[in-house]
């Protein structure tokens, strides 16, 4: 399997001409790049000017950063997955730990809304990680397996295949702290064990996990080589073209 690098532009740019100019680099420099799988996950706002390129000649997947839990009505506000599979998306972020704190997402309606994207064929990225007093008091395996089981409760083996789990420490999120090769390898190493005693051991083994905070060209390949991720998913660095082309080169 290919390493999967995700980019989350979260609420950037501020323009839709600069949105456009960072997703032309990015398909420029990364024409022709066969050794990862590509997906950019911009605002809601840009995605339909980003979809309308030609996607025969397009090496790059979109995905959105969240999603509602139905499909359609009275939600104001509200983008279904319903909708960013229509418009063409691939993938969708799900459960972000800035949409936890922020929002007061709970992992009940991620739960709900990872259901709802698996019914439309949209890719669910769920997004785990633990708080540095989480981490600090000890309680990081308790979190992580928590949010995992609350997350995928219900949901059948089946569709284990077309969920990606992003791990994220979130004291390593655009703080510059990056998670260290040998935590980050334990972590997504217990990720496993948690689908294997839920679902079985082959779809645990099977199963694409990303390692995400304050990723840069400098740390990318380690991550993927050492750490023995999936993929990356990647925030600020992101945002400059040069360096996420980088990013996707050295992995
Ligand atoms: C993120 O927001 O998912 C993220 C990993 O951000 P950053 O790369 O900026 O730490």
């Amino acid at each position: 399997m290919k390493p999967l690098i995700v980019a989350n532009w979260k609420m950037n740019p501020q323009t839709l001409a600069e949105a456009k100019k960072l997703f032309n680099l990015v398909k420029r420099g990364i024409k022709n790049i066969k050794n990862a799988e590509v997906v950019i996950c911009p605002p809601f706002v840009y995605l339909p000017v980003l979809l309308g390129c030609d996607k025969s000649s397009l090496a790059i997947d979109i995905g959105g950063q969240n999603c509602f839990w139905e499909e359609k009505g009275a939600y104001t506000g509200g983008i279904s997955s319903l909708m960013l599979k229509n418009l063409g998306a691939d993938y969708v972020i799900i459960g972000h730990s800035e949409r936890r704190k922020f929002l007061n997402e709970t992992d009940e309606q991620i739960n709900k809304k990872i259901k709802k994207a698996l019914s439309v064929k949209l890719k669910p990225i769920l997004c785990v990680g633990e708080t540095k007093t989480d981490r600090a008091q000890g309680k990081k395996i308790q979190i992580l397996r928590s949010q995992i089981k609350e997350a995928l409760k219900k949901i059948p083996r089946k569709e284990i295949k077309n969920i990606t789990i992003a791990y994220e420490p979130i004291w390593a999120i655009g703080t510059g702290e990056n998670c260290s090769i040998n935590e980050t390898m334990s972590s997504v190493l217990f990720i496993r064990k948690v689908i294997s005693r839920l679902y079985s051991r082959p779809l645990a083994k099977n199963l694409r996990i990303l390692y995400g905070g304050s990723v840069t060209k400098e740390n990318a390949s380690d991550y993927i080589k050492e750490a023995r991720t999936d993929g990356l998913l990647v925030g600020g660095a992101s945002l400059k073209a040069k360096e996420f082309v980088k990013i996707i080169k050295s992995v």
